[in-house]
Order: C-alpha cells, then sequence, then structure tokens
C-alpha cells in the first residue's frame, strides 16, 4: 500500500514548495468526513477553505457533474451553453441584483478579483482603496489590493496607486475616499485576517462615501458568500447595494469556478466586447456545478440551517476559548495562550481538520451541511485538544 510518508517524498521531488509540506494526503470524502491516505478519519471543520459547501460526494452535485460531463464539459466563450445562461440567472436573483446587472465567469477568485480590477480602469480612473488585513488573490493585480507584506512585499513592483486604511475606521475611510478613487474593495468578513467582521455601519458609510464620490464598492464574497454567513451573501444583512461582487470558494462545490456580479447596467456597460475574457470560464461543467449548489441550498434550506447550526459557535463555553468572531459557519475561536498551530495538530491528531488562522486562532469553516451533532463532537473534544496541545508545546519548550 502506498502510504502518506511514500507520498509526500514523492510531493517533495515533484512539486514547486509554495504550500511547505501538506498536513495530510487526502484519499476520499463523505459527507462531512475525509479519510487519509492511511485510513484516519476526520471530521472537516474547514472544507477545503469553505469550498466544499455541499461537503463531500453529496448525490445532487456529484450526478449534476456526471450528467454534464457526458453531455458537453467546455465550449469555449465563442459559444454559449444553457447552464452558463441559467447560473447567471441565478446569482443575479439571489443577489437581488437590479435589472441590466451581469455576470463575469471565471475560474478562481483571484479572476474575479482582477475582473473587478479591470472593471474599475473602465472609470477613467485608477487609485483603489483596499482594507488593511485584505485577501484579495495572488496574481499580481489581486496581490496588489492584498495587505500582506509578505505575500506581496516578494513580487514589487506591483500595480500602483493602492492604498489601505484600517478597516472599521470611519475617520481613514472618510479621507482615503474622493473623486479621484476608482474602487473601494472590501471583505464584509476578512477571512484570511482571522475572520474579522465590518460593522453594518462601516459598510453603509463605504456605500455612502462610494455613492457620493463616483467610487465603485466592490464587495469581496469570495469566502463569505454562497451561505457560508447564513445569508446568500454576507453583506446583504446590512441593506447595502455593492456596484461589484466577486465569488469562487462556495460557488462551485468544490469544482473550480469564479464569477464577478456587476450591479445595474452602467456598472456592468464599463466592460465591453474584447475587453476581457477567459478560455475556461462559465464553462457548462463548472456552471453545472453551480447550479447544482444554488439548487441544494435552497431546497434543503441550508441558510436557516446554517443559522441553527452556526448559533453553537456563538459562545463555544469551553475553557482555553478566549471569544469567537464571524457569523454562521465562518467563525474562529481565540484562543487564551495555546498556540493556533499546536491547537491545530492536536486537533488533526484527534481527528479533526481546522485551520490556525493566526498565530492564536482556529478557523472554522464546515461544510454548509454539517450536523449539530458532528459540530457538538468537536466542542466535546475541544477541551482535551487544547490541554494536549499546551502539553505538546512544554515538550518542545
Ligand atoms: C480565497 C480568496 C480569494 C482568492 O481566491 P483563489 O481562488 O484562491 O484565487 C480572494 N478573496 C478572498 C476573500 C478569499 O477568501
Amino acid at each position: 500500500m502506498t502510504t502518506a510518508t511514500d507520498l509526500l517524498g514523492r510531493y517533495a521531488g515533484a512539486m514547486v514548495q509554495v504550500f511547505g509540506t501538506p498536513q495530510l494526503v487526502l484519499a476520499s470524502g463523505h459527507g462531512c468526513w475525509v479519510t487519509d491516505v492511511d485510513g484516519n478519519r476526520y471530521l472537516d471543520l474547514l472544507s477545503g477553505i469553505a469550498v466544499n459547501a455541499l461537503g463531500h460526494g453529496h448525490p445532487a452535485l456529484v450526478q449534476a457533474v456526471a450528467k454534464q460531463a457526458e453531455s458537453a464539459i467546455h465550449v469555449s466563450n465563442f459559444f454559449t451553453s444553457e447552464p452558463a445562461i441559467a447560473l447567471a440567472e441565478r446569482i443575479l436573483d439571489i443577489a437581488a441584483a437590479p435589472s441590466g446587472s451581469g455576470v463575469f465567469f471565471a475560474n478562481s477568485g483571484t479572476e474575479a478579483t482582477e475582473a473587478a480590477i479591470k472593471l474599475s480602469r473602465r472609470t477613467g480612473r485608477t487609485r483603489i482603496v483596499a482594507l488593511e488585513g485584505s485577501f484579495h488573490g495572488r496574481s499580481t493585480g489581486a496581490l496588489a489590493l492584498t495587505h500582506k507584506a509578505a505575500y506581496r512585499e516578494p513580487f514589487e513592483p506591483l500595480i500602483p496607486e493602492v492604498v489601505f486604511v484600517p478597516p472599521n475606521d470611519a475617520e481613514a475611510l472618510r479621507a482615503a475616499v474622493d473623486d479621484t478613487t476608482a474602487a473601494l474593495f472590501v471583505e464584509p468578513i476578512q477571512g484570511e485576517a482571522g475572520v474579522r467582521e465590518l460593522s453594518t455601519n462601516y459598510l453603509r458609510l463605504a456605500r455612502e462615501l462610494t455613492s457620493a464620490h463616483g467610487v465603485l464598492l466592490v464587495v469581496d464574497e469570495i469566502q463569505t458568500g454562497i451561505g457560508r454567513t447564513g445569508d446568500w451573501f454576507a453583506h446583504q444583512s446590512s441593506g447595502i447595494v455593492p456596484d461589484a461582487m466577486t465569488l469562487a470558494k462556495g460557488l462551485g462545490g468544490g469544482v473550480p469556478i469564479g464569477a464577478l456580479v456587476t450591479f445595474g447596467p452602467d456598472v456592468t456597460a464599463l466592460l465591453t466586447a474584447g475587453q476581457h475574457g477567459t478560455t475556461f470560464g462559465g464553462n457548462p461543467l463548472a456552471c453545472a456545478a453551480g447550479l447544482a449548489v444554488l439548487d441544494t441550498i435552497e431546497r434543503d434550506h441550508l441558510l436557516e440551517h446554517v443559522r441553527t447550526v452556526g448559533a453553537l459557535l456563538d459562545d463555544v463555553g469551553v475553557p482555553g476559548v478566549k471569544g469567537t468572531r464571524g457569523r454562521g459557519l465562518l467563525r474562529a475561536l481565540e484562543l487564551d495562550g495555546t498556540p493556533a498551530a499546536a491547537a491545530m495538530a492536536a486537533a488533526r491528531d484527534a481527528g479533526f481538520i481546522v485551520n490556525a488562522v493566526t498565530p492564536t486562532a482556529l478557523r472554522l469553516a464546515p461544510p454548509l451541511v454539517i450536523s449539530a451533532d458532528e459540530l457538538r463532537g468537536f466542542l466535546d473534544a475541544l477541551p482535551a485538544i487544547l490541554e494536549s496541545a499546551r502539553a505538546m508545546g512544554e515538550a518542545v519548550s
């Protein structure tokens, strides 16, 4: 039998090492559970970083993909297909987008960001305001709007005229957004920064200021969208209507797809024939997957479900956890002294996949279909996990 040790040896000899050494070699998944090549089972509380919205092997997604693969996987953008049109219509519907809105399909989050940056250039302005702690992707355009210096600096110079302001700081935003600004990019909840929410008032101020100065308000819902927070999109609870929205991660339930949504005819008309494109974007296979995800969320009332089970994480009441952040099934547990990396390793040893999103916090982003019992299983195991993480820390120090 091929073991994880064998495979990781081959990995080291065959891959560019941008991800370091992977924690596990996974073989299969079913529901909210995954199995590695050595036969160990784990409760997946991360879903491939908020991607496997329906968990693993969901029959609706498997059947939709298999059926679509039999008829057409790819047609190119010289042509179109019904799944692409139907998915665009569905997205506009759940986004409550006004008539004249539109969708551009890409294949990833960073490509959705690229499309939004190009959209913003069509305003005739070039200055972009983004937030400290932001993550908008790794391609060189998106990277210019991604705050973390360690990601950005090795690749500078990037596109110029990007300014970062601290999130939830009204004065800083007022000072940064003016008549020379092309776009303001915000994540309603900054996932990569440690699941940090923008306040409703701040999002409303962002809408007010951008409207007053003719600036595009771009909402990055790549991690927070598609039901993750208990709404279709996280910005909806604040009542704002953005000018553009980016999507990816959960949209295809694991099949790569990204999207830029433009709100209203004026914004939609900014990009005209020939100004943007992609070979794979909007292929019928990925779009059929997206339709299956959205249909299943609706049919199985998963938005309500996310709010109900997510409430178990409002206040976990576990010693060693200082507090929680986030909404629905996008959460961070802020640890009281236990290094998050040690807690992640201890959780893995105990059969749970979580993510050390900051040095002091664990991120949870389980499949939207996770049951209350599965989530309680983790919370029940958490005190022992944190204890063994602390013991590991003492052993190495
Ligand atoms: C993951 C993510 C991206 C980038 O998506 P990729 O598919 O990895 O390119 C951009 N923005 C946010 C908020 C994300 O979480």
